[in-house]
């Protein structure tokens, strides 16, 4: 029998933020729609099928401080085990590359950070001060600015070396942030430190997918909210919303329609542009909502092929990046270790590759692998078997100090917003998405 407290929601956009909240809303028993444009879930992090292969359209890392993330994946049915390789957090550069090696130990924290630290080569006794010097400022300003300023800014003001700064601090915030330092938020990369390695040991771990990136949360999800009844539809792309009374209709694309027609509350679970536009379709409404304009911020993996028996000596590497070099690679990921059908796939991820995508595809691969075989010592990396460099344009908004950014709720009552764009701790990521996904679905059944 239909619960008569059962709303009728329709959330826009199967991403992570959308196939959050369709969960949620699912869970508690409301009667959910959830629409997607394109064929494939998981929106910016989803599977791409390219001459028969499944990659991803981007390689992703996700942190045991995905709180959120990992909860609904649990809730969905994912087997955390199996779906993600856990790792201790490190930041290792190749041998042959003079980097540094920095692993944490299975230690309590903060014990597995002081350890870490000790044990770490490639950082002579003054970084490891400068270190320290950082994480005990930190934790003293409880992880809190007074005013934002930029990394750079907060690097300086914590009297960081200049070899911490290239071979730590740079690449962790361009990798969490997508974000140059310079024009990084430090109060943004503090909340990221604060719950990962100013929290327990696990929250500071590093989570490898082993699955594509559709399969890993978004596919669950949708299987999760079609079990409770509710409806996934894909290649539907929601084209302008009408508020009637206290109902919401839909118009989609031609000869696209979901089954539910009227709706007691929409979620916009698109990309913030795209929300925008949607907003500005808004009929029945005096004045439709408006949303800040971003900046953005590309990224670009580069998948390398090579023979199966070619494997790294660990999961992933941090390399140094040096464009002046046409070393362009700042991390890469040997998939093989995260699923043997990829055996001798390496994954090279570029964030903030603003820069690099000026370049055609062919160079950027044919520098990226001359790039590998240097840093790690193997010749033969240089001549991969065959390439596939894909680029994410506007992969996040740029994550620039003071940012302003929306909350869930939009001036109209029953009408809300998703994304890893709108208020919260963190930049853009997954666990922004599905804790803004989870908190509209929340303020959705609650509103009446
Ligand atoms: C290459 C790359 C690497 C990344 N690496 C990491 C990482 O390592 N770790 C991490 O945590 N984060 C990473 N991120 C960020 C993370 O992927 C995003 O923050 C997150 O996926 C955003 O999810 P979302 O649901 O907010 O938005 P989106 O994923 O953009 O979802 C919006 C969805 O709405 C759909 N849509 C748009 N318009 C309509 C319409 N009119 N009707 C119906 N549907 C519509 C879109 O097709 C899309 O599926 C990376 C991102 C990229 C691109």
């Amino acid at each position: 029998m239909a619960d008569a407290s059962a709303l009728r929601i329709a959330v826009i956009g199967a991403g992570w933020a959308g196939c959050a909240a369709a969960v949620e809303l699912a869970d508690q028993g409301h009667n959910v729609t959830l629409l997607e444009a394109s064929r494939t879930l998981g929106g910016r992090a989803r599977k791409v099928e390219q001459h028969g292969r499944t990659l991803d359209n981007g390689q992703h890392i996700l942190l045991g401080a995905y709180a959120e993330s990992l909860r609904l994946m649990r809730k969905v049915g994912v087997d955390l085990e199996k779906s993600l390789l856990r790792l201790p957090l490190q930041m290792c550069y190749p041998p042959a590359s003079g980097g540094m090696h920095f692993v944490a130990p299975t230690l309590p924290a903060p014990l597995h950070l002081l350890w870490a630290l000790l044990t770490s080569t490639g950082l002579n006794r003054e970084d490891k001060m400068s270190l320290a010097r950082f994480s005990t400022t930190a934790r003293w300003m409880g992880w809190q600015m007074y005013q934002d300023c930029s990394v750079s800014e907060l690097l300086q003001r914590f009297d960081q070396t200049e070899r911490l700064c290239r071979l730590m601090w740079a690449p962790l915030c361009i990798a969490a942030l997508n974000t140059p330092p310079e024009r990084a938020s430090a109060q943004v990369f503090l909340n990221v430190l604060r719950d990962s390695l100013g929290a327990k040991r696990a929250a500071s771990d590093m989570l490898l997918p082993r699955t594509d990136l559709t399969a890993l949360f978004p596919q669950h999800a949708a299987d999760f909210v079609a079990q409770r009844g509710g409806q996934v539809k894909t290649g539907i792309a929601v084209r302008k919303i009408r508020k009637t009374g206290t109902n919401w209709e839909l118009e989609c694309g031609a000869g696209e329609t979901p089954d539910v027609q009227l709706f007691d509350r929409i979620i916009i679970a698109t990309g913030a542009d795209r929300a925008a536009k949607l907003l500005a379709t808004l009929e029945g409404a005096d004045t439709p909502p408006a949303l800040p304009s971003f900046g953005y911020e590309p990224i670009t993996t580069c998948y390398l092929q090579y023979a199966p028996e070619i494997t790294l000596p660990r999961a992933f590497f941090a390399l140094l990046d040096q464009p002046e070099l046409g070393h362009w690679g700042q991390f890469v990921f040997d998939r093989g270790q995260l699923n043997p059908e990829q055996a001798g796939l390496l994954a090279v991820v570029v964030s903030a590759s603003g820069n690099a995508i000026e370049l055609d595809n062919g160079a950027l691969a044919a520098a990226i692998a001359a790039q590998l075989a240097q840093a790690l010592g193997l010749p033969e990396l240089a001549a991969p078997l065959w390439q596939q460099v894909i680029s994410e344009k506007r992969a996040t908004f740029s994550c620039s100090p003071g940012l302003a950014r929306p909350g869930n709720e939009t001036s109209i009552p029953g009408l809300l917003l998703a994304g890893d764009y709108t208020a919260g701790d963190y930049p853009a990521t997954l666990e922004a998405a599905v804790r803004s996904g989870v908190l509209a679905a929340g303020k959705a059944a609650l509103f009446t």
